[in-house]
This record gives structure tokens, C-alpha cells and sequence, in this order.
């Protein structure tokens, strides 16, 4: 067997010494000949294993390089330097792999982040990509223990639909027709009988639809799958590829959904605080540093942590959207006219910018918008008695802006197909969709978390690219 070896998270996790261990691992620096920072991705921290001068030749001390794989066995022992409580003693050394210094583009110094986004392949190696990759991994594994602890079940929907009309946003199209020369039907349109599904399709960009076809039987569900939006929005929160978990629930409205939402937010963040303290240290200090770049007056008042506990101990601010409205048209920014929105009217949809200002200048704290106007919603939100709003949540965080959007469901067969009318979408094409409402249909609610804007949040990465490993956004689908 060739991997048996130890995680240098453990073995810097205790003061144990006086004991053999193996480490495997790429080198981040060699210094005086003597001192091999190794990092095997298990945490941030180096193992610093020391080489006797003398123990080896020229000709491989000359290989122990920057990006180097190694194998060391050695004795643990105290360690003499600061910063580390043990250190690896080697008394064998195997280079795996090689690493031409000459070539390698990650030098032991500061790279910009821009830079570090054209090499995604390499990004990983950096400490704040470890940490930004670990956190990820911990914030999904926590969704999944969140929603298993409910008894929630977890629901794969389709990556490829026929539906059509959800109207989230611009799809990608799924063919296997010829670009150049696809079948034509007799008035010029493609014949889509002759593609593959004998039908157009996309890319999803929800799987809610499917999520309350679940609901309707299994009562809890919840999706985490990748979504798709061909959206041409060049934004640090916009992906064209992105991860969505969409939790669904059969007798559950606006408040039950909105009071999930909080407690899953808080619950994932505090999974994160309490086993990934050290990336998080790592990743607020990286922050600071960030932010002293910043003019005084656009630095956040908050550190990480302290806006994470922060966010997991008081409760989120819960108002209308016409009390949005209200405030927002009250404030100076307003009347000073510094929003490049100007908010005149009640109707208007609110922009990220509108968003920040609610959350990060008034109320500094996560807020819960619900009841927005129908016109600026989805077909599928239940209709308010006053005829002019619809039962939607929208969670808004520091720093973010959107990062859940939700509602009750309309679960009233007659005003659902009614609005459905309004608004031009076929009846025909969601008849599966409209059966749930025809054979027991009962209040149901659910909402959408972008994964990548959570992991945001946690880790303070300011551009949603620097969190997924691979991003897909315009004229970029590198790797
Ligand atoms: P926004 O107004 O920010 O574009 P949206 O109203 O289009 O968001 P929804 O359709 O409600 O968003 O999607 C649910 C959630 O998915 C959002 O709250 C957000 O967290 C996330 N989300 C939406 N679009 C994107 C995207 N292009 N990239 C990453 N996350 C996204
Ligand atoms: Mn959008």
C-alpha cells in the first residue's frame, strides 16, 4: 500500500512527540537547506520537517522545490522554532514529483487574486484557496446535516428540463442538432422532433417545480444541485454555473418558511465557526489586510468572525417590501440622490444597491423582506388578499445583498391558473405542475439559497468566482 500516512492537521493538533510518522505532501518554501514548510491541503498550517545538514546531496537538496511532492518519514519531536509546537525530524526523503522553480507560477509571495482566477488550476495551493475550498466542503456537508436532522429527503431534479417557463432567468439550450444546418419545419422554425429529446430543453435554472411535485407526497424535501443561468451579468455575485439548495415543505407558510430559512442560515454558519476556526482566522485576517487598501469610510465595521457571530446570535430584521420602500425613499441617500436607482415609486424592484443600503447602513443586520408586488415575481407566489402583493421572502446579508429567495406557494388551482393566464404562461406545458394543485393540493412554501453567495458570506471573498473552483461566467469557461 502506498498512502499510509499521517494528516499534518493531526500531528500539529497535539503536543505528542517521540513517535515515527509519514507525511506526503508539496513543498511550499525550503530554506538554508534545512527547513521544508510541507503542506498536504489538510489545513494551512505548514509541518515543518528539518534535514540534517549533511543527510543528503546536493543533487536532491537541489529538487526540494516550491510545488514539489514529497514523501517523509521521520521522528515527531519538539519543535525549537516558534510558531509550531511540533516538528518532523526526517530521517527518509522521497521526491515524488518534481517541480521546475523555473516554471512553477506560484512563488512564496502575494499573488493578486485576478491572477490567481487565470490559473484555477493551481489556485489551490495558495492558503487562502485551501481555506476558501475547506469551508466550502464544510458549509455543504452541514446542509445535508441540517436537513437530515429535520428529516427532510434530499431530491435530485433534473439538470435538463423541457419546462420552460419559470422564468428565473436566461437558459442555456440543450441540442444534439447541427448548428449550422439544424431541420426546419415548414414555417422556418427548427424541428426540434428530430433532436434528441424530440423536444427542445435547457439547463435547469431551479429545480423548484419538480421540488413541490416531491413535497406534495414526501412532505420535506430539499434539492442541492448546480443550476444554470445564461444571464450576462458581470457582477462579483453572478454565475452563469452556479449550486442551489432549494428546500420545498407540503403545510408550511410564509412564517414556518421564513423561520426555517433563519434557523438553517444560523445553523450552517455555526458549523463553520466551530470546525473550520482556523480557516476562518486565516480568512479574516486576509479580509483585514483587504480592507486597509479601502478609504476609511467604505471598510467594513465588522471583522469575519464578528459578523458571523454576529449573524448566528440576533434574530434578522423582519419588514414588508413597502416598508422597504418607505425607508428607503425617506433616506438622505435617497433624497441626496447617491442611489444610481432613484426610489420614486412603490412597484419598483429593488437593486443590489437598494438592498446594501437596507441591510449594511439601516439596519446592519440580515433582513427578511416579504410581500413584494406581484408584477416583480414569479406566476407560482401565493396572492395576498389585497390583490396588489404576493407571499415572497427575500433574505438579504451584508456585503451580499440577496442570498435567499423564496416564498409560499399559490396553492389555490383557480387563482394559480388565473395568474398563470395573466402572465402568458402556457397551462398546457406545467399540466404535471398544475395536478399537485388538483389532487390534494395544501399550503406549501420553499426558497432557494445560493451556495456560492453563502460560502460568500462565510469566508468574506468579495468576487463569487474566488469560491467556486472552476467559474463559468461570460466568455469564460476555462478548465
Ligand atoms: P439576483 O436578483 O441576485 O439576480 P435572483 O432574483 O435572480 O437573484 P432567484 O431566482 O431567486 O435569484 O434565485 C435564488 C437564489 O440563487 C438567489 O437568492 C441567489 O442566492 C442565487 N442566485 C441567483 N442567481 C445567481 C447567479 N447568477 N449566480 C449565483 N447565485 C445566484
Ligand atoms: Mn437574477
Amino acid at each position: 500500500m502506498f498512502n499510509k500516512r499521517s494528516r499534518i492537521k493531526e500531528l500539529l493538533g497535539t503536543d505528542r512527540t517521540g513517535y515515527e510518522a509519514v507525511v506526503m505532501g508539496w513543498v511550499r518554501t525550503f530554506r538554508n537547506n534545512q527547513f521544508i514548510a510541507l503542506n498536504d491541503g489538510s489545513t494551512n498550517n505548514n509541518l515543518q520537517v528539518v534535514v540534517e545538514l549533511g543527510q543528503y546531496d546536493e543533487s536532491i537538496l537541489k529538487r526540494i522545490t516550491t510545488g514539489a511532492s514529497l514523501k517523509v518519514t521521520g521522528e515527531v519531536v519538539p519543535s525549537l522554532g516558534k510558531g509550531q509546537k511540533v516538528e518532523l525530524k526526517a530521517s527518509s526523503l522521497e521526491i515524488i514529483g518534481d517541480s521546475d522553480p523555473e516554471k512553477f507560477p506560484l512563488q512564496p509571495k502575494k499573488h493578486s487574486l485576478e491572477f490567481l482566477r487565470e490559473i484555477a488550476h493551481l489556485r489551490f495551493r495558495t492558503n487562502t484557496f485551501g481555506s476558501v475550498f475547506r469551508v466550502r466542503h464544510s458549509l455543504a456537508f452541514a446542509i445535508h446535516q441540517f436537513f437530515n436532522e429535520k428529516g427532510f429527503v434530499y431530491l435530485n431534479t433534473p439538470i435538463i428540463t423541457a419546462s420552460d417557463a419559470e422564468g428565473a432567468g436566461e437558459m442555456f439550450k440543450v441540442t444534439t442538432l447541427e448548428l449550422g444546418t439544424p431541420p426546419k419545419n415548414e414555417d422556418g422554425s427548427i424541428d426540434f422532433k428530430e433532436d434528441f429529446f424530440g423536444r427542445a430543453t435547457n439547463l435547469t435554472v431551479s429545480g423548484q417545480l419538480e421540488g413541490e411535485l416531491a413535497a406534495m407526497a414526501l412532505a420535506d424535501v430539499y434539492t442541492f444541485g448546480p443550476t444554470f443561468r445564461a444571464e450576462n451579468s458581470n457582477t462579483a455575485r453572478h454565475l452563469a454555473e452556479f449550486w442551489m439548495i432549494e428546500p420545498e415543505m407540503a403545510f408550511y407558510d410564509l412564517e414556518d418558511n421564513m423561520m426555517l430559512a433563519e434557523e438553517f442560515i444560523k445553523y450552517i454558519i455555526s458549523y463553520a465557526l466551530t470546525n473550520n476556526a482556523d480557516d476562518l482566522n486565516f480568512l479574516a485576517q486576509r479580509l483585514e489586510e483587504e480592507e486597509k487598501q479601502k478609504p476609511q469610510n467604505e471598510r467594513s465595521e465588522m471583522g469575519l468572525i464578528e459578523k458571523l457571530e454576529f449573524v448566528t446570535n440576533n434574530n434578522f430584521e423582519r419588514l414588508t417590501y413597502t416598508e422597504a420602500i418607505d425607508i428607503l425613499r425617506e433616506s438622505n441617500h435617497n433624497k441626496k440622490k447617491k442611489f444610481q436607482y432613484q426610489i420614486t415609486e412603490w412597484g419598483v424592484d429593488l437593486q443590489s444597491e437598494h438592498e446594501r443600503y437596507l441591510v449594511e447602513k439601516h439596519f446592519k443586520k440580515p433582513v427578511i423582506l416579504t410581500n413584494y408586488p406581484k408584477q416583480i415575481k414569479a406566476f407560482y407566489m401565493r396572492q395576498n388578499d389585497d390583490g396588489k402583493t404576493v407571499a415572497a421572502m427575500d433574505i438579504l446579508a451584508p456585503g451580499i445583498g440577496e442570498i435567499v429567495g423564496g416564498s409560499q406557494r399559490e396553492e389555490r388551482l383557480d387563482k394559480l391558473v388565473s395568474r398563470m393566464n395573466e402572465m402568458n404562461i402556457s397551462t398546457d406545458e406545467l399540466d404535471w405542475y398544475l395536478d399537485t394543485r388538483r389532487f390534494g393540493s395544501c399550503p406549501h412554501a420553499g426558497f432557494g439559497l445560493g451556495f456560492e453567495r453563502m460560502v460568500q458570506f462565510v469566508t468574506g471573498m468579495t468576487n463569487i468566482r474566488d469560491v467556486i473552483p472552476f467559474p463559468r461566467f461570460p466568455k469564460n469557461a476555462e478548465f
